[in-house]
């Protein structure tokens, strides 16, 4: 049996600020309650969201590696013992720390730009949900994308990405927001989690990928990377309405510094 929540990760996105994420198996209305362990002391209360799948911490005391941060998930009315997750950079692993580091700034300087669409699992059902096969029965449903909920997808956020490192098969590193056609590969740190039926959009919106899936790498628990396999979205597939906002347009447009080999 799946236990009820799974996949709960704490990401440091920047200065102060961590996003904490998490699959919800289940589509009953849970409240969720929200704790923050700062160096082993008595909980503190975040928030309390209602079948919600993410929540940043904008006041995390994080910038110390000394500092031991453990966030605390719980389902209200259940008496289970909560789900936790440490921070990445605070996880007292200097290693996974500096390597951490080391990455955001590789993808800002020679990534590009990706909006970014995550997948909805948990929210109203859409109507052409099917509740004896557990999913939608239209798969280019205009309303949910064929996700079989509401709206399907979350607002965009951009992340930055690279060509997967290929030294091993010998293969030339994707150009800015170009991505070969034999070989969707890409990689990103694990800032922002990537899930399977994500939707990636490059190149100034012009071009879309679903993900098919995604392999996480870490450091002794501390995840660092995550690499994304996609394929190309058909054109008349119904993820091609997703919109994007204008001023996301242009920063998509955006090149990376230069192209550099992996
Ligand atoms: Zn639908």
């Amino acid at each position: 049996m799946t236990a009820l929540i799974t996949d709960f990760f704490a990401f440091p996105v920047s200065r102060g600020k961590v996003q904490l994420t998490w699959t919800l198996n289940s589509l009953d209305w849970h409240t969720l309650k929200l704790e923050r362990v700062v160096d082993g002391g008595a909980p503190e209360l975040l928030d309390k969201v209602i079948r919600g799948e993410q929540y940043l911490d904008d006041k995390a005391p994080t910038g110390s590696l000394n500092r031991n941060i453990e966030y605390r998930v719980s389902v209200e009315g259940l008496e289970l013992p909560p789900f936790t997750a440490f921070t990445g950079e605070t996880k007292r692993d200097p290693e996974a720390a500096e390597h951490a580091i080391g990455q955001r700034i590789l993808l800002r300087k020679f990534g590009f730009p990706v909006a970014l669409f995550s997948v909805k699992s948990t929210g109203v059902r859409c109507s052409c949900y099917n509740v004896v096969r557990g999913r939608s029965d239209l798969d280019d449903c205009p309303k949910c994308k064929g996700t079989g909920i509401a709206g399907g997808y979350a607002d965009p956020r951009i992340i930055y990405m690279l060509g997967e490192s290929r030294e091993k098969k010998n293969v030339s590193v994707v150009e800015a927001g170009e991505i070969e056609q034999s070989d969707r590969v890409l990689w990103t740190n694990a800032d922002v989690k990537v899930r399977n039926r994500d939707v990636l959009v490059t190149a100034g919106g012009g071009n879309r990928y679903r993900v098919e899936s995604v392999e996480q790498g870490s450091i002794r628990e501390s995840p660092t990377r995550q690499v994304v396999r996609c394929i190309d979205l058909n054109p008349t597939s119904a993820e091609f309405d997703l919109e994007i906002p204008p001023e996301m347009i242009q920063i998509l447009q955006r090149q990376p510094g230069r192209s550099m080999a992996l």
